[in-house]
């Protein structure tokens, strides 16, 4: 069978018209960022912001369009605006909801009230704790703005699709892991806002063959804006981690993305201090720049657990760019045993509410 190529997906798309401006979409110029390889297709469909989920009936049309060319095995598609939209309330769409995700058996959200505080090495460092201590773990990086978990994990190339048209996850480190890196070229500046968001993030939870997990740790977007209050809506979570620095300012945006979860009616697990202190390799001396201690304090006026703190070390960056997180490259040491703290209490909150909710009757939701 010959490979499918970029010129043949456009081709495709020339056939799909956008019925409201009466054009095929390759003509009114909407495709970006085709990425085909080894017959995965990815593309993205550049809509007004406002029109929202309106556009969801045309993306189904394009993944179709694309489905039925032969030598494709998976498509993904997803809506992109590069217009701001204007204020308004976050969407509500006629969805089922949170549906679970069968052969997962946990979602743990990993969030920022801004970028930039660490979110992701504590997200990978805790993922990685919890595959140390015997866990089934996967790591979904939906931080479109950045993806960066491929990186942070050592992964390279792009996942290979099953039988049945879904991606498998990467894996390394024995951890799965899939990032809307795997599917958008890098370099690509997009804008995503809230409702287009969603079907990248439920393309890379449900069309993925995850097989069983024990916890499915998500590098949220940092901030607390539309994306990623749909991202809570719309993704069955178990809880949600905080990411925050020391300083007042990243504090109060973690107080933000606090309320966010709650609003969602997310459980907050916790706040984890990031750049807690510093401690001087030379004299040993620990320097509390950013003066630490205010997660705590924080955590502790909110009525929320303060989860641990990670000092401010260089070894944590080096790691991380090697694509060797300190928690499997310094596995004994007192980093990784702080990433082991925290994860083994995320992990004791997780038995807690999966337990309770295997021992009691089907909850029956009402949207
Ligand atoms: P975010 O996901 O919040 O944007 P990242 O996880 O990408 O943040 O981290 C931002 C930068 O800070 C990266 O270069 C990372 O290696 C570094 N970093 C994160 N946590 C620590 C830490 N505890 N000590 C030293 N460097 C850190």
């Amino acid at each position: 069978m010959s490979e499918v190529t970029e010129q043949d997906v456009l081709e495709a798309l020339k056939h799909v018209v956008d019925e409201e401006k009466g054009q095929d979409v390759v003509g009114l110029g909407m495709i970006s960022s085709v990425v085909v390889k080894n017959g995965n297709v990815g593309f993205a469909i550049e809509v007004d912001a406002e029109a929202g989920e309106a556009k969801e009936p045309l993306r189904k049309a394009c993944e179709e369009a694309i489905e039925s060319l032969p030598g494709v095995l998976s498509v993904t598609v997803v809506l992109t605006a590069h217009r701001e939209k204007p204020q308004q309330a976050p969407p509500t769409r006629p969805s089922t909801g949170k549906e679970n995700v069968s052969g997962i058996r946990s979602i743990v959200a990993v969030a920022s009230g801004k970028g930039g505080v660490g979110k992701s090495t504590t997200a990978v460092n805790i993922a990685l704790s919890m595959a140390a201590a015997g866990r089934q773990v996967g790591v979904l990086d939906a931080d479109i703005y950045g993806p960066s978990i491929p990186r942070l994990l050592g992964i390279k190339g792009r996942p290979d699709a099953t039988g049945d048209r879904r991606l498998k996850p990467m894996e390394n480190h024995g951890v799965r892991c899939m990032s809307m890196g795997f599917l958008v070229a890098e370099d690509t500046p997009m804008i995503w806002r809230g409702p287009m968001v969603q079907s990248a993030l439920e393309q890379m939870l449900r069309d993925v063959d995850w097989g069983e997990l024990d916890v499915l740790v998500v590098d949220m977007p940092p901030g607390t804006g539309d994306a990623q209050l749909t991202m809570a809506q719309k993704v069955p979570l178990t809880g949600a981690v905080i990411v925050s620095t020391p300083q007042d300012i990243a504090l109060s945006d973690a107080r933000k993305g606090l309320n966010m979860f709650r609003q969602v009616d997310v459980p907050v697990f916790g706040i984890v201090e990031n750049m807690s202190y510093y401690n001087c390799p030379n004299c040993g001396h620990r320097a509390e720049i950013f003066g630490h201690g205010g997660a705590r304090a924080t955590a502790h006026r909110l009525g929320t657990k303060f989860l641990g703190e990670i000092p401010l070390h260089i070894g944590i960056r080096e790691t991380s760019d090697e694509g060797k997180p300190i928690v499997v490259s310094v596995p004994r040491g007192e980093h990784a045993a702080a990433y082991l703290r925290i994860s083994d209490r995320i992990a004791a909150k997780i038995d807690e509410l999966t337990d309770d909710e295997s021992h009691a009757p089907p909850r029956i939701v009402i949207d």
